[in-house]
């Protein structure tokens, strides 16, 4: 059993008590328990981490910069080892986990060019002998919450950031995935960064609730489901917090009738079915304009039917790994033959899939349903599995009416060769990243993760300047010197 301590202050410790099990989702077996934590221990890790706040706030930019330039290279030297155990808690494949981790990696690239990041403006003279300036300068102790299925990207959106602004930070990271985490920690740690500065607990909605309602917390990041992303925003703004809180989606890929065929089927294939489409920027609805389906329907079939499902803890990788749990899997399954009573097709059918070689493990094949309404559950719903919905319509028009209908805004495509088609498309549909012939527009470290609507509860998004200017307030210095009378500048 993998241990899954915490670290508050800068000493590591297990936590005896309640706590949950964490599996490898490949085989279904257990492989560690993840504490179940408490606000007892919520109090201590913001205590530590308001205890090193002072110091760290005023040590100087470049120093906290080079902390992070030694955290990239021990995380590029630990690369293959956390991708291994981020499989294992996880089940994505090798490759999903490198790119899981590249990404974060990005971040912290990012966070290494805080001394430029956090230069203010002046402007000299805005009266008379009187010159301005802007500070930024942190906040104090900073929390970050984190879902299942990005284990070392989405923290490693926050916590880098965070500190390198000068704040200090605790994490709570999601309790299915709690390893990762303990590694990325580990790292910090040898990166040089002062006690107390990162902590780290684990734990459920006692531990999150106490982060959300502690007086010295100052701001929240959180990326999970929309139900809770909501939960969050209130409780954490009602308690005087500052917040950011990414939710839910479901995101739209149109496909016009003029799309190249092969590598929009390629493109399409990647956005459903990678990472298993346990993504929040999952193509999850195939939207095809007149011939479209014709086109291209027959070679997304074909393609989803290649896809090998299987362990992702082996020496060799299959295409596509298990969901997260058996539970979620169900869900999916029961989603999907919800759709078929609405009258929804399946036309490649995951739901039989077996893997022999580990049959406790949480699997689904990759699944396409044709002939889905815009009013249907699976039309409407977040899945987070390998589904991809077919809904068939005449016109673009059709296709960014259904795409502004929903709820969520995080992300939407289309397919098209056609610029005036594309045109339309990025200028009226309603989703906070958008791609043209680029089937997850999911950003990278230097521009902001905006999701809309139900996708994102707060002002100031994640990474980029957003992410800098989240994690820091402006100070506005005016400034005037007095000379000693007639060389006064103001009364010329
Ligand atoms: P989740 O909402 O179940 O859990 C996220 C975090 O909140 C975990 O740390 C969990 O312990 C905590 N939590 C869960 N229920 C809670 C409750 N009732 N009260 C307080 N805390 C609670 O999400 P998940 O299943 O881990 O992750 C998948 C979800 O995350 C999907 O909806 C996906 O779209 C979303 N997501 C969004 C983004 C984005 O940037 N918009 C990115 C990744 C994932």
């Amino acid at each position: 059993m993998l241990p899954c301590p915490v670290f508050i202050g800068g000493e590591w410790r297990t936590v005896s008590g309640a706590s949950t099990s964490v599996f490898n989702p490949s085989t279904g077996e257990v492989i560690a328990e993840c504490p179940a934590g408490s606000a007892e221990l919520v109090d201590e890790a913001v205590q530590a981490a308001a205890l090193a706040y002072p110091k760290w706030s005023d040590t100087p930019p470049t120093e906290r910069a080079r902390v992070f330039f030694r955290y990239r290279q021990l995380l590029d030297q630990n690369f293959d080892q956390i991708c291994e155990t981020l499989s294992r808690e996880h089940g994505k494949t090798r490759l999903e986990a490198r790119g899981d981790l590249h990404r974060g990696l990005e971040n912290v690239e990012y966070a290494c060019g805080i001394p430029t990041l956090l230069m203010g403006d002046t402007l000299e003279n805005v009266a008379r002998g009187v010159d301005c300036e802007t500070l930024h300068q942190s906040l104090g102790v900073c929390a970050g919450i984190t879902p299942f299925n990005f284990p070392a990207m989405v923290p490693l959106w926050m916590f880098p950031l965070a500190l390198a602004c000068g704040n200090t930070f605790v994490l709570k990271p999601s309790e299915k995935v709690p390893l990762t985490v303990v590694l990325l920690a580990q790292l910090l740690e040898q990166a040089g960064l002062p006690k107390g500065v990162f902590n780290l607990v684990h734990g459920g909605r006692a531990c999150v609730h106490a982060l959300l309602t502690h007086p010295l917390v100052k701001a929240v990041s959180f990326v999970g489901s929309t139900p809770v992303a909501k939960y969050i925003h209130e409780t954490a703004t009602r308690h005087g917090k500052r917040v950011q809180a990414n939710g839910g989606a479901k995101n739209y890929l149109v496909i016009m009738p003029d799309a190249d065929v092969s590598k929009t089927v390629e493109s399409v294939t990647t956005a459903a079915f990678g990472c298993a489409g346990e993504r929040c920027m999952a193509g999850s609805g195939a939207l095809l304009v007149g011939a479209a389906a014709d086109r291209l329907l027959p070679s997304l079939v074909t393609a989803a039917r290649a896809i090998r499902v299987g362990p992702t803890d082996q020496s060799t990788q299959p295409d596509m790994g298990p969901v997260i749990t058996a539970q979620h899997r169900d869900r999916i399954t029961e989603l999907i033959a919800i759709g078929e009573t609405e009258g929804a097709k399946v036309i490649c059918d995951g739901r039989g899939v077996r893997v022999s070689e580990a049959p406790g493990g949480f699997y689904l094949g990759a699944t396409i349903v044709d002939a889905v309404a815009p009013n249907m559950s699976l039309a409407r719903e977040e899945i987070f599995g390998p589904v991809l919905n077919v809904l068939r319509m005449d016109a673009l028009d059709d296709a960014i009416e259904i795409t502004n209908r929903s709820a969520y805004g995080n992300g939407a495509a289309i397919f098209t060769n056609s610029g005036h088609a594309a045109r339309e498309f990025k200028h009226r549909v309603k989703a906070g990243m958008v791609g043209v012939n680029v089937g997850v527009p999911a950003t990278m470290a230097m521009f902001p993760f905006t999701g809309w609507d139900d996708s994102f509860f707060g002002d100031l998004h994640i990474q980029g300047r957003e992410g800098v200017q989240f994690y820091t307030r402006q100070k506005v210095v005016s400034t005037r010197w007095f000379g000693s009378g007639a060389e006064d500048v103001w009364k010329k």
